[in-house]
């Protein structure tokens, strides 16, 4: 009860709009595809007008490919905006931040992960409507705020920052786990038995963590009402660790700072898309996202640098929810591997081990290193050298006598430095 009290309390004083948003969401919630679109148009203008009157990096691009916003009518004219990327909004940084004067903002950044990090400032709107979005996904699952969980996103914590992180987990009603040691393990473990309703954290976090519970074998008697995963890939192999450990499977949440959330795994299994919040398109198989709250620093047609699939147009969720639907995320887009003759998308991988668990039942979780052209040492978590015949075969298909593999089984795959990332090249 008492966190109840200072969560309203949190918001009420750090973002009032919150509440609104969260409100308007929940019954948005229930719209027609028709309706969705219609209200996600009229927000798109109100956010492209508001660019090209306040962000001279928009203006400029609107008016070189002579697209005026008040003239905005169909999804058509939208497409003749040009995409942009990271390393755009790295660049111009200053000319994208709008001049408007808000009242209140909150400084942001994006994790490191794909090179610079990208520095801007979110209007309280922008706050406000990503963390309601995430609410309405919590709501799904009948998990409120307030209620007590545990995270996992604790790499490289600055020890002088530990107490100020206890006091916000606290306040949150929130612990974590620190350090991946068998004590601190088994401390969380032990909370999550009692009063626990939710947890969260990198998908590759959460597993690793189910590894050690099953082996201690302290996995009785956790009943969660959600797993929450959020961006990374969810492997199935991680599924059946997950609900060994912690009863449930992982959730998947889809998004990032610059965009907020763009995506929340009914129960029903399907990703659908807050519409209410952001534009999704997929061009060339990569997710180009517009945040329709983004007005301190505009985020149009912008390229995340995933790689995804939408659900087909006709397809109809059994949960009744008309947001369209992310059926899958396949990885980031952009490298490359380097054979002797040719280049091959890191997303072949994917591929490859996609399709030995579809043929041959075969679930393995992996990393590509490549150091030097035309091999690529692949790491293998599971120790079953036995399946190598059929990898092989595998990767004959894609890569035949152009790449070099050299497999190694039973690795340990996870540093707990960052976040895991399925493929490393030392080439680029
Ligand atoms: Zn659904």
């Amino acid at each position: 009860m008492i966190h109840k009290v200072l969560y309203n309390l949190g918001v009420s004083l750090r973002n009032p709009v919150l509440k609104s948003h969260y409100k308007f969401l929940l019954e948005s919630d229930h719209w027609s595809l028709e309706r969705l679109q219609a209200y996600q148009f009229g927000k798109l203008k109100e956010l492209l007008v508001f660019a090209y009157q306040y962000s001279s990096f928009y203006k400029e691009e609107f008016d070189r490919v002579g697209f005026d916003p008040s003239e905005f009518k169909s999804m058509e004219d939208f497409k003749r905006i040009p995409i942009i990327s990271k390393q755009d909004l790295l660049a111009h940084s200053a000319e994208v931040r709008s001049t408007y004067p808000f009242k209140k903002t909150v400084q942001s950044e994006t994790s490191g992960t794909s090179g610079a990090t990208l520095k801007f400032v979110r209007n309280i709107e922008w706050d406000s409507a990503a963390r309601a979005a995430l609410w309405r996904g919590y709501n799904w699952y009948g998990v409120r705020p307030w209620d007590r969980n545990g995270y996992f996103w604790g790499y490289n914590i600055d020890p002088k920052k530990v107490p100020i992180t206890r006091l916000q987990d606290w306040l949150q009603n929130r612990f974590r786990l620190f350090s991946y040691n068998e004590e601190d393990v088994k401390a969380f473990a032990e909370k999550l038995k009692h009063g626990t309703v939710y947890i969260g954290g990198y998908s590759s976090m959460i597993y690793e963590t189910a590894k050690m519970v099953n082996c201690l074998g302290i996995g009785d008697d956790i009943h969660l009402k959600l797993i929450r995963g959020t961006s990374e890939k969810i492997y199935e192999s991680y599924q059946e660790e997950v609900v060994k450990a912690f009863g449930r499977r992982i959730t998947s949440q889809y998004g990032s700072a610059e965009s907020g959330c763009i995506a929340f795994e009914c129960p029903c299994g399907s990703m659908h898309i807050a519409m209410e919040n952001v534009v999704v398109e997929v061009i060339e198989g990569e997710i180009v996202v517009t945040n329709l709250y983004s007005q301190s620093f505009p985020i149009i047609r912008y390229k995340l640098g995933d790689s995804v699939k939408l659900a087909e147009p006709d397809f109809k969720c059994k949960c009744g929810r008309a947001h369209p639907v992310i059926t899958d995320i396949l990885g980031r887009v952009g490298k490359k591997i380097e054979g002797k003759e040719s280049n091959y998308p890191s997303l072949t991988l994917y591929y490859l081990f996609k399709n030995l668990g579809l043929t041959k039942n075969i679930i393995l979780n992996y990393q590509a290193v490549q150091k030097e052209k035309g091999k690529v040492v692949l790491k293998v978590e599971q120790d079953t050298p036995k399946f190598e015949p059929y990898l092989r075969i595998e990767i004959d298909k894609y890569f035949h006598d152009d790449v070099d593999f050299v497999i190694l089984w039973g690795q340990t795959l996870h540093t707990h430095q960052g976040k895991l990332k399925d493929f490393i090249t030392e080439l680029e």
